[in-house]
Formats: C-alpha cells, structure tokens, sequence
C-alpha cells in the first residue's frame, strides 16, 4: 500500500505535512504503508472545518441526520470483507471475527444511534413557575475531538463518530497511529453521505497531533478511549479552554468465581474473554477470585481451554489467537509475566513465552497462585494473561476486587442467583456480568468509574453526554 493520503478535512482527502507514521503488519511485522501525519496548520484546518459544518449538520432534523447515518451502516456493511481485511492486516485480529466482532459492532452502533437520536426525553415543558412557560432543549456542543485506541480500531471509531453525529456535533477523528487504516475507510463512508466537514479525519501521533487537536480553542468536547496517562495529559491540555470530555480509561476486570459456580462454563467463560482480542480488551476477563473450594479445578479447566486455541495466522479459520498490535506490547506483557513469576513469586501455569516468528506473538498465559497485592493483579496488562487468586470468603472478595483504581468491568461465576445479585450490588463498576463476562449491546452504557473514566459509551445516556440540556422560558 503506497501513496495513501491520510487526512480527511472538509469532505477532500489531503496527504498530511507533519511527522511520518509507520503502520506494520503485526502478523509478521512487515510495513504495510508510511503515513504522513497532520501538520499543526492542518489540524486548525479540520477544527475549521468542523466548526464551518456544525450549523448545517445541526439544523438538520433528525430525521434527516438518522436516515444518513443509516445509509452509512449500510454502506459499512457493503464493504464488510474489505473492512475486516482491512483490520486483520493492521491488527493481526483473525479474520471471521474481524468481521463479526469488529465490523458487525460497528454497523450496529451507527444503527443504534440513528433509531435513539429520533427518541430522546426529557422534562415536559410547563409552568414551573405562576406566569411563566418552561421548556427543555438538548442541544449539540459543537466540535468533537474523538481519540481512538488500537485494540478495536474501526468499532472505536464508530463508538467516537456515531454518538457525536448522532447529537448534531461535528468531529475531528484522531485514530491511532498504529491503526488508522480502517477509520480512514469509515471516513470515506461517512463523506460520501454526510456535509462537507462533519466527519473530519487526522492521523497522527498523540503527543503532537493529538496535544494539538484536544487543546484548540474551537474544541467543544474531547472523547478519548485510551490509556489512563492519555485521559491525565488531555485534562491538563483542556484546563486552559474548559471543555467536556468523556473518557473511556483501562480496565482491570475482577472475575469472581464461587464454590458453587458451574466451573466448565467459568473456564469457558475466562478463556473467551481472557485472551479474546489477544487479551488487549479493556474489560478483558484478566483477575480471577477463585473460591478455595474450586480453585485447583478451575485452574485445571482454564488450562485445558488454552491448550486447545490456535495461536498464529489471522487468515487462517482455525486461528483463535492473533499477536499483539507491536513489538513493544509484546515485551511489555513478557514483562509483566517475568515479574510475577521471578519475583513476586507466582506460579506459571503455561505460556509466558513469545511466540516463534517476526510477528508480535505471545503465548496464551496463565499465572496461578498470585497475590492480590501483586502487580500482575493490580495493573493492567493488555495481553493474552489471566492471573488466579484464592479467596475464602465473600467479604474478602468483594474488598479485593474493589480495591482497585480501575472500575470497568466484573463478573460473577455463581449458580446462586441471590448470592450473584448481593455481590453485583457491591462491586465499583460500570458494569457486572453474571455468568458470563464481555458481552457487549448497544442498547446498554459501557463506561467506568474511578480512574477507567466517566461518560458511558453506547446507549442514550452516551448521546445525553454529547449534548447538553438548556432552559427556554418564556413570561405569559
Ligand atoms: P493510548 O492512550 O496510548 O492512545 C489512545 C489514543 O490517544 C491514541 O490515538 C493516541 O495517539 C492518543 N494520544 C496519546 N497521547 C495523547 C495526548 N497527549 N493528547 C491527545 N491524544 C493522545 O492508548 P492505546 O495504547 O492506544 O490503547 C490502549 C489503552 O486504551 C488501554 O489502557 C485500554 O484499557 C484503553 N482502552 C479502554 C477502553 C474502554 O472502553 N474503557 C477501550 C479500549 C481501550
């Protein structure tokens, strides 16, 4: 892939002026194409842009604004194959679910939000006070700055995109710089049936072209999906010009399983969603409390699941497994093992290794015997690892998983329902599964507390975020 221009600013692709980025094949490492990021000059250009579309985009109706956005999911949908090719290559992700997964969820959510933004509520208009008639507005903010990740390149995306357009906002999307390919695609689609200006595009690293988007003047709202670091530096670059922002930060997902608690169905459980996406999910079934009772076969039960994934080519229909997005993701998760074995003291049950070849492999592993205190507990890995702890009581356990300052995801493993409700009430987290663990719908918020951010992804109160209420009244 050469010649690829890498900006999207008010409905023309451009090549960008700042720094070039290299984007590999993480399968074997090779480079797929070098893009050249946006130039601070260009990022004020799709501010502008945006800022210039924002009262076209949000005088549409909404009627209007939900059937282009359905043709955008139909458009995306059209394009699946090429889509999930696309995002297989760039993230090494194995191709049916890349198609499933990835470009599924994200047809959805552009649905979603094109069916919620006809139906949003609020206060009835009236005389709340003698003489003088209330009514509620809920209006737009104006420029978005939307801050992807690399783990679901395209569905983050549409998690940025979908919500603010939805609302009547324009955006500047920034992906990363270690996967921009497919938001680019998104943005082809999104000019081909939206006003100049209302989906812009730029590429490029966080510490230049994203300091200097989330920072400018004209940007009403930062959305970030990121690292807990990039959520700290982005409210610190936003302090100057006070602006919203709605972050979705790490997670570190405590799995609570109990005696009583179907074990294949845990193990099965742990294991789709431990090393799912190669474990770099943020609600990725990475913690588990196993219960002293069932630890030992659990431990087993999880091993044999791991024995049998496929780790290797993404083309390949067995593969279950990919690698890990770089070279310095995977020496950082053989980091994280090395220290809970060698020095902490953990048991390594399997894996631990990386894998043989050019690509950024690491084997699926798994760590018993590891502490609550310990950092393989404690920190996020944002790999194919999942660590047991032993608990023997529910007090103990519910502490454990709470003393955490990530507050994402959790999940309950219990055949007692009572039990699972008392426990669900407890946990610090935006959500709690129970029985199974990162299953996702459109239909319901997924966002966190603590330090994995505020504002929730998906569902209404996602779009009550990219608006704000405002009170007209008007005296009899
Ligand atoms: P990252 O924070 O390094 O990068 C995310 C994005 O922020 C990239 O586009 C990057 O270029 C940009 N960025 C970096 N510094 C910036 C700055 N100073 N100003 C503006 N933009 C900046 O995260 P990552 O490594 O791409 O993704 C992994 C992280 O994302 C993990 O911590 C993971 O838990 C988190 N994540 C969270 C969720 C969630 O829903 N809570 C979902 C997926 C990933």
């Amino acid at each position: 892939m050469t010649d690829l221009p890498g900006l999207l600013i008010d409905g023309a692709f451009q090549r960008g002026e700042g720094e070039p980025e290299q984007v590999n094949d993480p399968t074997d490492g090779s480079s797929i194409v070098s893009l050249a990021g946006a130039s601070r000059a260009q990022v004020d250009d799709a501010v502008a842009a945006a800022d210039r579309a924002f009262p076209i985009w949000s005088g549409f109706s909404p009627k209007e604004r939900s059937l282009a956005m359905l043709k955008i999911a139909d458009r995306i949908e059209a394009k699946q194959d090429e889509l999930a090719e696309l995002e297989m290559r760039n993230c090494g992700k194995p191709l049916a679910t890349a198609r499933a997964v990835d470009v599924g969820n994200t047809v959805d959510v552009f649905r979603f939000f094109a069916g919620a933004l006809r139906t949003t509520s609020g206060i009835p208009a009236g005389e709340y006070r003698s003489g003088f008639t209330s009514m509620l507005r809920r209006d737009p903010l104006g420029v978005v700055a939307g801050i992807a990740p690399w783990n679901y390149p395209l569905m983050m995306a549409a998690w940025k995109v979908a919500p603010a357009i939805a609302a009547g906002n324009t955006v500047v999307l920034k992906p990363s710089e270690h996967t921009p390919l497919t938001a680019l695609k998104l943005a082809e689609i999104c000019a081909e049936f939206l006003p100049a200006g209302v989906v812009n595009l730029v590429t490029g690293n966080g510490s230049d072209v994203g300091a200097s988007l989330v920072s400018h003047r004209k940007v009403r709202m930062v959305s970030l999906t990121g690292d807990i670091a990039t959520g700290r530096k982005i409210l610190e670059a936003v302090a100057p010009t006070i602006k919203r922002t709605h972050f979705e930060l790490g997670g570190k997902a405590p799995v609570i399983v109990l005696d009583d608690a179907d074990i294949d169905a845990a193990a099965e459980g742990i294991v789709d969603a431990g090393y799912y996406n190669a474990g770099q999910d943020c609600t990725a079934a990475s913690r588990v409390y196993a219960q002293a009772g069932i630890e030992t076969k659990l431990i087993a039960a999880i091993e044999q699941r791991i024995n049998a994934l496929t780790m290797g080519d993404p083309r390949h229909p067995a593969t279950s497994l990919g690698p890990l997005i770089t070279e310095r993701q995977r020496d950082r998760v053989g980091g994280f093992v090395r220290r809970a074995v060698t020095d902490a003291g953990a048991e390594l049950v399997t894996g631990g290794n990386p894998g043989e070849g050019a690509g950024f492999f690491f084997q699926p592993t798994l760590i018993a015997g590891a502490k609550h205190s310990d950092e393989i507990v404690q920190r996020e890995v944002f790999g194919p690892v999942v660590s047991v702890t032993r608990f023997t009581d529910i007090a103990q356990v519910v502490d454990w998983a709470n003393d955490s300052d990530y507050g994402l995801a959790s999940s309950i493993w219990t055949r007692d329902i009572g039990k699972a409700g008392a426990i669900a009430a407890k946990l610090q987290y935006g959500v709690t599964w129970i029985n199974t663990h990162s299953v996702n719908v459109s239909e319901m918020p997924h966002g966190g507390v603590k330090s994995s951010g505020y504002g929730s992804d998906l569902s209404i109160y996602c779009l009550e975020h990219y608006t704000t209420p405002r009170h007209i009244m008007f005296k009899h």
